[in-house]
């Protein structure tokens, strides 16, 4: 059984280091490319393998991602100052080992960069971008889906009459950023193209041989084109698309409850409440979307950490999110603020961490102590870790989005791996969530505004979706 798991093991290794390795060639390539969509499509790529390099303690690859992320970052103009600092950090490492004496950083390739002055938090920093996720027919009515709600200024609509052998041109002009160009056909459509026209826009351009009745509409985050053609047979799109969401199951674990109350805020509001109001506000719109849901607990209720495993373990989810809000002692409680997203990793856990997770597991935590944690979280494997992590970046990106798009303030949401008791439970990507900083006399009036709730309940039900659509092209 053991020799049998260490070869899947080995295989699984190559496999990954062979996949990688053509990755990284393939987002090179991209990089270098004219296509503004493509050099997105490096940057994501850059990103995603530097987490697995942080993971595998690779520090070539790391060096590679970082060096492909900052020259993404330029040519999109993105900001990528802390990937920068970690790509100095890590190159004056290098050099420091290479030449004990010499202190100052080597003169490499990337030598535009500055070093970072002192020591970078371990942070991935999020900036938000709207993408296209896709489209579908709705009988006679094309409706491209968005990942954001979309605004009367996003759309800008024209027409072109017929010249040089080219029919009727219906243009628009969408704020969004394409990954994939979509190929959508219609038999009584001559064309419809869809490109990335500028940096941040979308043209979709539909060309026909008669004058169409054009009109469009905008709802939510799609965007409804009627061309007054007949209806497409089979909407192949959107049935796959439903599909997929009823297959996962998804389990909202809302932290402590009944006699845990958690953390206790500013104005004395409890971390129960709030997690369990944002919680459920999660799963009404998940379950909307056609995932099935199921929660730790839906009402104040006391919960162990065992029956929370326990659970876990035997529904097997597909997803775990589990939902905190954090707090500082007073003294502090001007400075700390803002979202937080923590994935399961035994190998790393900063200070900061540390603080939480003894914070976070310590309510039943007297029977097991830290090393039993370690030991269990050693046998969690790799591959669940980086989906942990991939999560948790798709839902900070999103929940960013969310927010300023109705002009909350937030910081970047920090991601960072630490050992959390309840993610041991899931055995696919897990989450622990602390929506944002109870002790924050300013923080806690957002966190129990209802708008605000829903709107952060909104950008982590947007991760998950874009979790998924990532995870069924890797
Ligand atoms: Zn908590």
């Amino acid at each position: 059984m053991l020799r049998l798991f260490t070869t899947f093991f080995l295989l699984t290794t190559i496999l990954f280091a062979v996949s990688t390795k053509a990755a990284l060639d393939s987002a090179k390539k991209d990089l270098y490319s004219h296509s503004k969509t493509r050099q997105f499509q490096a940057y994501d790529t850059y990103k995603r393998y530097y987490i697995k390099a942080l993971i595998d303690g690779n520090t070539k690859q790391q060096l590679r991602c970082l060096n492909g992320i900052c020259i993404a970052g330029k040519k999109l103009r993105i900001d990528v100052s802390d990937y920068k600092k970690k790509l100095a950090k890590l190159e004056s490492h290098k050099t420091h080992h290479k030449k004990k004496q010499k202190k100052e950083p080597s003169h490499t390739k990337t030598e535009r960069i500055k070093p970072a002055k002192k020591t970078a938090p371990k942070r991935v920093q999020i900036r938000s971008k709207h993408a296209l996720r896709g489209f579908h027919w709705d009988e006679s009515t094309l409706v491209l889906e968005f990942d954001f709600m979309l605004h009367s200024k996003d759309v800008n609509f024209f027409k072109l009459r017929p010249d040089k052998g080219k029919g009727y041109r219906y243009i628009f002009d969408i704020n969004a950023i394409l990954f994939k160009k979509p190929v959508i056909k219609h038999k009584e459509i001559k064309r419809i193209k869809v490109s990335q026209y500028r940096r941040d826009k979308i043209r979709v351009v539909i060309e026909s041989k008669k004058p169409l009745n054009m009109r469009f509409n905008r709802e939510g985050k799609n965007l409804q084109i009627t061309m007054g053609i007949s209806a497409v047979h089979a909407p192949k799109a959107k049935k796959v698309s439903k599909r997929v969401n009823h297959n996962k199951l998804i389990i909202i674990d809302p932290g402590h409850g009944g006699r845990d109350g958690g953390a206790v805020g500013y104005g004395r509001h409890l971390e129960k409440d709030i997690v369990l109001q944002i919680s459920k506000r999660l799963a009404k719109i998940l379950k909307k979307e056609g995932y099935k849901v199921k929660m730790t607990r839906s009402s104040d209720k006391t919960r162990s950490l065992k029956y929370r495993t326990k659970f876990t373990r035997k529904n097997k989810p597909d997803l775990f999110i589990s939902v905190h809000a954090n707090s500082v002692p007073k003294k502090n409680a001007h400075k700390a603020r803002g979202i937080e997203i923590y994935y399961l990793d035994p190998k790393r856990g900063s200070q900061r961490s540390s603080r939480l997770e003894r914070k976070e597991n310590a309510a039943d935590y007297n029977a097991m102590d830290s090393s039993i944690t370690k030991l269990f979280s050693a046998t969690q494997s790799r591959a669940k870790v980086l989906e942990s992590n991939f999560l948790a970046i798709d839902m900070g990106q999103n929940v960013v989005s969310r927010l300023r798009e109705k002009r909350f303030k937030v910081k970047d949401v920090k991601v960072a791996g630490g050992n959390f008791w309840v993610l041991v439970g899931a055995t696919s990507a897990a989450v622990l969530v602390e929506v944002g900083f109870v002790s924050h006399p300013q923080e806690v009036k957002q966190l129990i505004n209802k708008k605000y709730q829903q709107t952060l309940a909104e950008g982590l039900a947007d991760g998950v979706d874009q979790y998924f659509r990532n995870k069924a092209r890797r």
